[in-house]
C-alpha cells in the first residue's frame, strides 16, 4: 500500500510539473501527453500507475517488454509504446502488441513492422528517431535521411506517421530541442497525420515543453531511480 500512494503521488507531481511548464510556454496542457517509462520496473508498479489513471507506458528492452505485455494483457486499454533499440527479428512482437514505436530508424524496420501489423488492428503509430546530437553510438537517423524515411512510412498501409523522437545529449539539449522543433514543424506541414514530437525526460521536461514537445517520456520521476 505504501507504493500505491507513492506512485500516485509521483504521477501527480509530474503532471503538475507538466502543467506549469505548459503555462510558462503559453501552451494548453492538452497539447502534452505523459508517457510513463516503466523499463526495468516490475509489473506491480505499472499496475499501481494504471490504478492511478495512467494508460500510456514506454518500454525499451524487447524481451522484458514481451513479458510485461503478456503479464498485463488483462488491462485491455493499456497503451504500449516501444522506445528502445529495435532488432529486426523482433518486429513481429512490436507489431502485434504495441500501439506506438518511437525508435524507428531504418527502412528495413519500417517494411517489417508494416508486414507484421494485422489489418484487423488500427495502424501502428510511428515516430522516426532522429540522432539530433549526432552521436556515433546513438541510434537514430541523420537529418538528411528524414524526408525519405518519412515518405516510406507514409506509404505503408498498416503504419501511421505520427512524428519524431529524440534523446539529445545533456550538454546540448536546448539547441537540440530547438532543431527538433523546426524539423517537426516542417514535417507537420507535409503530412496531415503528424502531430507528435516525443522529447523530454525526467531531467529536461521543462525545456522540452518550452520547445514544442507533445509527449514527454518520464521514468525516474514516476518509478524512482533504476539500478
Ligand atoms: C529510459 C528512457 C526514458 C526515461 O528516462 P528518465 O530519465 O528515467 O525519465 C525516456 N526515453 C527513453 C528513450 C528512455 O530510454
Amino acid at each position: 500500500m505504501y507504493y500505491m500512494t507513492h506512485i500516485k503521488d509521483n504521477l501527480a507531481a509530474v503532471e503538475l510539473q507538466i502543467s506549469k511548464a505548459c503555462q510558462l510556454a503559453n501552451r494548453s496542457i492538452d497539447e502534452v501527453c505523459l508517457l510513463a517509462v516503466s523499463k526495468t520496473k516490475p509489473v506491480t508498479l505499472i499496475e499501481q500507475a494504471y490504478a492511478a489513471g495512467q494508460r500510456a507506458f514506454g518500454e525499451s528492452y524487447i524481451q522484458e517488454a514481451i513479458e510485461k505485455t503478456h503479464q498485463l494483457s488483462h488491462l485491455t486499454d493499456i497503451q504500449w509504446h516501444f522506445i528502445g533499440p529495435i532488432q529486426s527479428n523482433k518486429t513481429r512482437h512490436l507489431a502485434e502488441h504495441f500501439s506506438w514505436v518511437h525508435s524507428v530508424d531504418r527502412a528495413k524496420i519500417i517494411t517489417r513492422l508494416n508486414e507484421h501489423r494485422s489489418s484487423q488492428d488500427t495502424p501502428l503509430n510511428i515516430c522516426l528517431q532522429v540522432n539530433i546530437s549526432e552521436e556515433n553510438s546513438k541510434s537514430g537517423i541523420k537529418v538528411n535521411e528524414l524526408a525519405e524515411l518519412a515518405q516510406q512510412v507514409d506509404k505503408c498501409e498498416h503504419l501511421t506517421l505520427r512524428g519524431l523522437m529524440a534523446i539529445p545529449k545533456k550538454h546540448d539539449s536546448l539547441a537540440s530541442f530547438q532543431k527538433m522543433s523546426e524539423l517537426f514543424n516542417e514535417l507537420k506541414q507535409q503530412y496531415s497525420t503528424v502531430d507528435t514530437l516525443s522529447m523530454g525526460m525526467s531531467d529536461d521536461l521543462n525545456d522540452a515543453i518550452a520547445n514544442g514537445s507533445t509527449m514527454v517520456r518520464i521514468g525516474t520521476a514516476i518509478f524512482g531511480a533504476r539500478e
